[in-house]
């Protein structure tokens, strides 16, 4: 019997646009954590993005309501009108702005969403100025739309946060978009009105250039920081503004997969134009379930606010209290971006050198047993990611670890 044969003896050939995107980093460190696992190693995996915590029972309900009632078939393109509704009903009550049922859009998560409104609008060689440290899927979905992604450092000294003399520096006639992320991921970092309006006042001046927010990590803020969306600081920026956000972090629903946005009527529109070649529609059932979280009752954000708030305490101290490893307080997120120069240039136990960041996250998986993301991952170099969304006991564990082995670092 001869096998079939395998794509690559099949000539298998990629399409240029995914030619420069390779596989997650993150997902490669996932893979190779689980497959560490597998052979019995205690490996603690700090590197996945989402919530520890459960969806909440009145969510759950609501979607076995809504498979009971038979909402199980296609829904309207982009949104059932319950959730468009409730979603415009949660941007006026939240973020005190108007968006009309036509101003709003749901997707399979917001990853979708973003790849819905990168694909609607960018054209061969059209640039979106990213801010470093970014996540991941940014750039990607913006090369395989053709686009060009502008990376732009800042720095932890910076608080991971874009300057408007960076912004204006950067802009060009290509420019298509900007895209900010607060709280965001990796860092934590997050932008207050005062870090927003010097960015705001650069875009009055460029009225070729759009903006995308993502605000999916807007309910996980700390130390009383007021969270803040561009287009409620400026409401001159809302006719070139699309205001990200989705019920996966905030309401512990990452694989219910459903994310939703505001923006201009036209750009609305475009966009469902793509969904309706992708997807068709979000999934019945989670729109239902989603209804029922934005309008559901909401208190438990704050005792979730308040786990995260501890976890981040106990990782941020323990942290900096390793030579060669510092850490900024993050805003908001579940995220610490700690810096590592001070272990770069070392030499581990069997003799390796440590050059980059990949180096180092590298050695913590293999000799600590621990999974951490490298800030090359996140185009800001050297640093490392962790997810904190995971019990105080491992964290406590895994830092323990982090730190026995940099001692072991000479
Ligand atoms: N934006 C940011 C900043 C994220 O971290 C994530 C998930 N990792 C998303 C968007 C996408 O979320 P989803 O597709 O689950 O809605």
């Amino acid at each position: 019997m001869t096998m079939a044969p395998t794509t690559e003896e099949a000539g298998f050939r990629p399409a240029s646009r995914i030619a420069s995107v390779g596989v997650s980093k993150i997902l490669q460190i996932g893979a190779r954590a689980a497959a560490m696992k597998r052979d019995g190693l205690p490996v603690i995996v700090l590197g996945a993005g989402e919530p520890d915590f459960d969806t909440p029972d009145n969510v759950k309900e609501a979607a076995k309501a809504a498979i009971d009632r038979g909402e199980t078939k296609y829904t309207a393109l982009d949104g059932t009108p319950a959730l468009k509704t409730a979603v415009c009903e949660k941007f006026r009550r939240e973020n005190g702005i108007d968006y009309a049922l036509d101003e709003v859009t749901v997707a399979t998560g917001a990853k979708q969403i973003l790849f819905n409104a990168f694909m609607a609008t960018i054209d061969p060689g059209d640039e979106v100025i990213i801010p470093t440290p970014y996540w991941t899927s940014y750039s990607d979905i913006v090369e395989i739309c053709g686009g060009v992604p502008v990376l732009i450092p800042c720095d932890a000294e910076a608080g991971f946060r874009l300057k408007a003399d960076q912004l204006e520096r950067a802009i060009t006639p290509r420019t298509r978009w900007v895209l900010l992320n607060s709280p965001s991921n990796p860092s934590g970092a997050a932008y207050s009105e005062a870090d927003y309006r010097p960015l705001l006042d650069v875009l009055l001046r460029h009225p070729h250039v759009w903006l995308m927010v993502d605000d999916m990590y807007e309910h996980i803020v700390y130390d009383g920081f007021r969270f803040v969306t561009p287009v409620a600081i400026e409401p001159r920026l809302k006719s070139r503004t699309l205001t990200i956000n989705g019920v996966s972090k905030a309401y512990a629903m990452t694989g219910w997969r459903i994310g939703y946005a505001g923006g201009p009527k036209a750009l609305i529109r475009a966009m469902a134009v793509i969904q309706s070649q992708a997807t068709s529609c979000p999934s019945s059932v989670s729109q239902a379930a989603s209804v029922e979280a934005l309008n559901g009752p909401q208190d438990f954000l704050e005792e979730r606010r308040e786990s995260f708030r501890r976890r981040r305490d106990l990782v941020v101290s323990a942290l900096n209290a390793i030579p060669g490893i510092t850490c900024r307080v993050p805003e908001g997120a579940f995220y610490t971006f700690a810096g590592c120069g001070g272990v770069i240039g070392k030499t581990t136990p069997k003799g390796r050198r440590i050059e980059a960041d990949g180096d180092f996250t590298d050695y913590l998986l293999e000799e600590a047993h621990v999974a951490v993301v490298p800030g090359s991952a996140f185009g800001l170099s050297p640093f490392f990611r962790i997810s904190y969304a995971t019990s105080e006991a491992e964290l406590k564990e895994a830092l323990r670890r982090i730190a026995e082995a940099c001692t072991r670092l000479s």
